[in-house]
């Protein structure tokens, strides 16, 4: 058995990158999951990790040797408004692995205590937003959605106090790295150049390694590009993020930071689940044009580096934005022409999905069963109120590759009312439902009759309207 063998590239950065500090040390430490096949993909050893001196650093109790703690400074505009100073205020980075495939890995414990960027916070986690980022980001992965990881979940045996007292918890995120908008927004708020030069350099050294090093246009257009995708795909989930705030829009275009994050179960593109979104700012049809906006946020950071006369930058960074609304929409027909059984398709099929989106959102009809049902060739006209609407607009149709669609539909979502199942059990100390349905998840895709019953939409009194961070 092994502990992991660290390669701190971020902890060589400059001092103003972050703060080095050890996590605080919890009471009664138990491990709740531990991701098994992660932990190969990051070259860890599984049964080290689940050995006593693994569950010490989980729990942030104590640090391996070559571990180098240390919580990141980034800014970031919070639902418009601009904070000059947020960072991981309940987080630490413990240090980078390198992982099977010779790419690097941060390890980082979240719920891990007070850091001098926590504000008003405690620096810990409650047990059900832990379940939750465990349950949906993993599952995230499974639909080939690019997404930082989940490699366990410990309890503290502490309770933090939120509405009300709750046992504590803490994540073991794991992500190719954790480089945000808002970590480019920090430095070039503060017109330090060489720090966005750093900065660039090591998030095109750990994400676009095709980008010549030091060219911020280059590295602008390959976030572009890859964020427009990452949001595509969420589009073709019903998946709504729930906080799209800069800090949170990762600059290797992976999801990050689920917090009051949902996949709808009826379709209506105004859909809003998170309790602290009351203007609808990050509604499901908004999150393409919220994009754009973090987008020139970063472009913005990027000026002086684009090119030293301002103009020339401006210009620049306007170029690389205004392709935008291409590259979406390329991803977006890729995702939903998929949906409806098509590699390749035209304008006629894009007509045919917005028909299609207007009439379950018309009807009420559950987003994931209604393509389901479509990959199954049965089922779906029940999903709408008015079943002659999908009969209607199946004639248009004409059918679809079945085998694209059930590739691209998947039958088991992580459905509000499941996760909420499994947290309240998990609250009572029960994590059979739990990893039910993080097995059930792993495999999406599959037809499983012994997940059927996850395939159902919520009845009235399951039905959950509003997620909390
Ligand atoms: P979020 O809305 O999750 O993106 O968090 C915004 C900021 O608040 C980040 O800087 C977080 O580190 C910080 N934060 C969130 N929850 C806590 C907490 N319980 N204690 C300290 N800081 C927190
Ligand atoms: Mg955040
Ligand atoms: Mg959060």
């Amino acid at each position: 058995m092994s502990a992991p063998i660290f390669d701190n590239s971020y902890a060589r950065l400059p001092d103003r990158f972050y703060t080095k500090l050890a996590p605080k040390p919890v009471a009664a430490p138990a491990l709740i999951a531990l991701n098994t096949d992660l932990a190969g993909d990051m070259g860890l050893d599984a049964a080290w990790l689940q050995s006593d001196a693994g569950v010490a650093m989980l729990a942030g109790n104590k640090m391996p040797d070559g571990a180098e703690p240390l919580a990141q400074v980034y800014a970031g505009h919070q639902f418009g408004g601009w904070s000059p100073q947020l960072g991981d205020g309940r987080a630490n980075v413990l240090g980078e692995v390198v992982g099977a495939d010779g790419a690097r890995w941060d390890i980082q414990l979240k719920g891990s205590g007070p850091t001098p960027y926590s504000r008003n916070g405690d620096g810990r986690a409650g047990l059900g937003p832990v379940m939750r980022e465990y349950i949906i980001s993993e599952a995230m992965h499974a639909f080939g959605v690019p997404t930082t990881r989940a490699l366990a979940a410990v309890s503290s045996g502490e309770r933090v106090q939120r509405e009300t007292g709750v046992p504590g918890a803490i994540l073991t995120r794991a992500a190719r790295s954790h480089i945000r908008v808002g970590t480019f927004q920090y430095f070039a708020a503060r017109q330090d150049d060489e720090a966005v030069q750093i900065l660039l350099n090591h998030a095109i050294a750990r994400h676009y390694p095709e980008v010549a090093g030091g060219d911020a246009l280059g590295f602008l257009n390959a976030v572009i590009d890859a964020q427009a995708d990452l949001v595509a795909r969420w589009m073709g989930l019903g998946f709504i993020h729930g906080v799209m705030n800069t800090d949170n829009t990762h600059v290797g275009g992976l999801t990050i930071d689920y917090g009051p994050c949902a996949f709808m179960d009826a379709y209506h593109p105004a859909t809003v689940f998170s309790s602290i979104d009351h203007a609808g700012r990050y509604a499901y049809q908004g999150q393409p044009e919220v994009l754009v906006w973090n987008l020139a946020q970063l472009a913005t950071s990027l000026l002086p580096l684009i090119d030293a006369d301002r103009d020339m930058a401006v210009k620049a960074a306007q170029a690389a934005l205004a392709r935008f609304g291409d590259v979406y929409t390329a991803s977006w027909k890729r995702v939903f022409f998929a949906k409806i059984g098509f590699a390749v398709g035209t304008d006629a099929h894009v007509v045919l999905v917005q028909d299609l989106l207007t009439r379950m959102a018309d009807n009420q009809a559950d987003f994931t069963r209604v393509f389901r049902a479509m990959a199954r060739g049965q089922g779906a006209r029940e999903e709408f109120v008015d079943p002659t609407s999908f009969d209607e607009w199946e004639v248009k149709w004409g059918g679809g590759d079945a085998q694209i669609m059930h590739a691209a539909n998947p039958a088991i979502i992580p459905r509000n009312h499941r996760v909420e199942e499994a947290i309240a059990a998990g609250m009572q100390g029960d994590y059979a439902p739990f990893h039910r349905l993080n097995q059930a998840l792993a495999q999406p895709f599959e037809d499983d009759p012994q997940f059927a019953d996850l395939e159902a939409a919520p009845s009235a009194q399951q039905m959950v309207r509003q997620t909390f961070c």
